[in-house]
Parts: structure tokens; sequence; C-alpha cells
């Protein structure tokens, strides 16, 4: 063994994870067997590869290289170089963008830090920015403020005024947004959401874009994997600067990215402002172990069955919304052209706290959600959906009206538990879902329904994962 004789300080260095600390092996685990066992509906959540795990995990993790390809702080890149040059290389081809025309700097660590540098690179501090705002499913990073706070660096930074949906459609409210900006004069538009079931209209921002002389900015992290299918709009054909995460509907490693535009007047330097805006501006050595996988998240995302993949996701997620609408609920906008769907609870009179309580309490991972016209901030009334994760584990619409059903299930459930507590209280709602009470059913049924949900999810494959899923020490047989 080539590490025999290593010093006993140095030993750990080639042990396994499970035997040099079991108890974050058996954190692992536990977390395996809850996504195996469990319905995946967050809508920023996917399942990644097994290829982008092991690139992860890899030796790259290792090494600093500060700076971009052939030009870095530190000796000992050139095989760095010849990473970073590929998956520059594979993001132009993902999304169809011709060198000539686009760039991408690939080192952002995430959605949040890529937005960041890229309003670095397009602004300076305290310019004006309009992006939805988060009630109407828009994002933290697009200049969210609230009465009392400046929320986000976006805000902190920038003067930022949200454009909003139209109450009566739920659409982006595309006239008004022209109308605000003829007062507010904004720099930077940004679109792009975190909650929103339809596609963009990206001409008619790039029109009130250009009414201003306003960068526009498509910040596409949940649609990205979509976009790049060719299945939803194009941004790429309108916007200046395009950021995504690559880690939701694209499927990869956690991490950002962001396009800029090299041709035409308005974008002569925007190469350099949006790589030094990266590094030294917000960050500083690449994650390079990240960054390989998403060079082979890309190569995913460029094969032919990728189509078939965000096709199926899409087909999933409208199979979800007929489900739910056959059922007689409410969705905002009545359906989805995406991989969303958000579920307008209010004319039931639930809460989307209490679902998604009830959710956890079943293996339905969903989270609450604001919807159009929600009294209160505090109290959202809606769940959002989302299939990219389902899809992953190889569901399709068969198998969703099954996910339909047993959400269908599980907030009717949500109701009687809410009658049973006698109160609307969340503490009282928890206290009747997870112990028995005389005389009371509740609690039964989310045993029964459990354990009905956990048969459905196990007979799927968990990605990444080859062989046999063990139950791990510390979840109860009956778990
Ligand atoms: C998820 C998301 C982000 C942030 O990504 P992180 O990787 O969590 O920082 C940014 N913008 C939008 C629209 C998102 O949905």
């Amino acid at each position: 063994m080539a590490n025999a004789a290593v010093h006993e300080y140095n030993k750990a260095l080639y042990a396994p994870l499970a035997e040099v600390d079991p108890v974050v092996q058996n954190i692992i685990d536990k977390e395996t067997w809850r996504q195996y066992s469990g319905l995946e509906l967050i809508a920023s959540e996917n399942l990644t590869s097994r290829a982008v795990m092991e690139a992860n995990g890899s030796m790259l993790t290792n090494k600093y290289s500060e700076g971009l390809p052939n030009a870095r702080y530190y000796g000992g890149n050139e095989w760095i170089d010849e990473l970073e040059q590929l998956c520059r290389k594979r993001a132009l081809e993902a999304f169809h963008l011709d060198p000539a025309k686009w760039g991408v700097n690939v080192q952002p660590y995430s959605g949040s830090t890529a937005n960041f540098a890229a309003l670095t690179a397009l602004l300076q501090p305290q310019d004006r920015l309009m992006g939805l705002g988060l009630p109407d499913g828009g994002h933290l990073t697009h200049g969210y403020y609230t009465a009392k706070k400046k929320m986000t660096a976006s805000s902190i930074y920038f003067q930022s005024f949200p454009y909003a949906l139209d109450p009566s459609t739920q659409l982006i409210d595309y006239a008004g947004l022209a109308s605000q900006a003829r007062i507010f004069k904004p720099r930077l538009i940004i679109c792009g959401a975190s909650a929103y079931p339809r596609d963009w209209d990206y001409a008619a921002l790039r029109k009130t874009a250009d009414e201003h002389s306003a960068y526009l900015m498509a910040d596409i992290a949940h649609t990205s994997g979509i976009v790049a299918a060719q299945e939803l709009a194009d941004p790429f054909q309108y916007c200046d600067v395009v950021t995504t995460t690559t880690h939701k509907t694209l499927r990869g490693p956690r991490a950002g990215l962001i396009f800029f535009r090299k041709d035409g007047e308005n974008h002569k330097d925007l190469e350099k402002r949006v790589n030094d805006a990266v590094f030294p501006a917000c960050q500083g050595g690449p994650h390079n172990n990240t960054i390989a996988g998403i060079a082979t998240a890309l190569h995913q995302a460029s094969q032919p069955t990728w189509k078939a993949y965000a096709q199926q996701v899409v087909k999933n997620a409208r199979t979800l919304a007929s489900e739910l609408i056959a059922h007689g609920y409410k969705l905002q906008t009545g359906g989805t052209d995406n991989h969303l769907v958000l579920w307008d609870l209010r004319p039931i009179g639930l809460t989307g706290s209490k679902v998604e309580k009830i959710g956890d309490l079943l293996g339905i991972t969903i989270n609450k959600n604001a919807v159009s016209g929600d009294a209160s901030a505090q109290v959202p009334g809606g769940i959002r959906l989302g299939t990219a994760a389902l899809t992953s584990r190889d569901m399709t619409e068969e198998d969703v009206k099954h996910v339909a059903d047993f959400l269908h299930r599980s907030v009717q459930l949500a109701l009687l538990l809410q009658k049973e507590a006698g109160s609307k209280m969340l503490k009282d709602f928890v206290r009747v879902a997870t112990t028995p009470q005389d005389g009371k059913v509740g609690h039964h049924q989310v045993r029964t329904l459990k354990s009905e949900v956990q048969t459905f999810a196990r007979r799927f494959p968990l990605p990444g994962v080859v062989g046999e899923i063990k139950r791990p020490e510390g979840i109860p047989e009956d778990d």
C-alpha cells in the first residue's frame, strides 16, 4: 500500500468517510433515505447525476486558480485552464449561442452571487433597477425590500422598484411595468422568477428597456434546463445578460453562470466588466470541482435525450395542474407553461404553512408560497410545486396522477386535522397530526397516508445511487 508508511497524523487522509467519520456518513445515509422515500416537489430542486457528484467530489477541490484561463494568479493551472475553457464552450453550446456574440463566466458560486456580480458589472452603486416583486414570484436578489428594511444587497447597494402581476390575469403586467419605468427610469430591468408558472414576453421587456437605454437581464435560474431544451422562449435573443443557477432544472451541481453579450456598441467592454465583477469584486478562487460538475451537467444537457427530459418535466407539470383542477382546486393562472405550479389554497381555507407542514409529516416535500392577492406576506396562501425532481426519478404522467391524488388527500387530511385541532394555530395542528387523540382519526390517517407515499416513492430509482438503498441506523423500522 502506498500509504502504509505515512505519519500517524496523515493516516486519516486515506480512509473512507464511513470509517473516518461515521457520524457524518450516517447523516448522509439518512438524507439519502429521505430522498428515496419521499416525493420531492420543491420547484427549485432536482436530483443530479452520479457523474456530476463524482466530478464534484474530485481532486479538483484542492486547487486555487484565481483569475481566468491563461491569466491566473497561481501556477499549476494547466489542467484547470483546460477544464474552465471546456466548461465555457459547453455552456455556449448547451444554450445554442454563437461564441462571436456571447461569452460566459462559469465561476459564480451560486445563483445569488452570480446576480450580485452581474449587478456589479452593469450598474454603479445606487443606480436604479426594476425586478418582479417577491410576492409576485420574483427573487430576493432582484431588488427586494420591505417597508422597514432593505433586505438584500440588490436593494442595499442599488435603488430598486418592483413591477407586478396583473391581478386579473396573474400574468406579468407588461403595460404597468412600461408606465412605471417611464417614471422610475431604470438603468436595468431584471426578468425571471422563482414562482411564475408562465413564459416571458422578452420582446416587450426589450422595448421598455430600450425606451430608457436600460440593460435587460434575464435570471433563468428556475427554467434554464427547459430553455436549453428550447421548450421555452429564448431570452438570449433579447437580453444583454442572462444569469442562471446550475442545480435547478439544469440538473447540475450547486453553482451559477453569467452569460454576457459581446457584440454591438452597448456591450463593448461587458466581457471585462462581468469577469472583473466575479473576480476580484465579488468572489475569490473558483470552485474547480464544481466547475467540473457544471461541465458534465452541460454535456448532459447538450445530448439529444435532454429535450425529452425537459419535455417530460413540462408534461408532468401540466398533468399535475390538470389533475389538481379536476379535483376542484384553484391554480394561479389556471395552469403552467414550465415545470412549476402555484396552488392557491385560500378558497378551501388552508394556509400554505399548514399544507407545507402536513407534507413534511407525509414525506411530500413542498413549500409555502405567496399567491397573487395575499392579504398578508406573513401568511402565504399557496404552495409551489415543481416536477423537475420527480421527472429525474423517472416518473411520467401516470405516476404524476398518483402524486396529484396524494396531494389531494393531503389537503383533505389537513382540513380534517384543522377541524380536530379546534383552532387555527399551527402548533395545535401539529399536535393532533403527530400524537394520538381520543376519539379523533386524523393522526391515524397521517400514518396510513405516509406509509402509502413511502411505498409509492420507493418504487422509483434515486439518481446517482446504484444498487440497493438500505435503511440507515437512526431510522425506525416503520419509517
Ligand atoms: C434560486 C434562485 C436564485 C438563487 O440561487 P442560489 O443558488 O440559491 O443562490 C436566483 N434567482 C432566481 C430566480 C432563483 O430562483
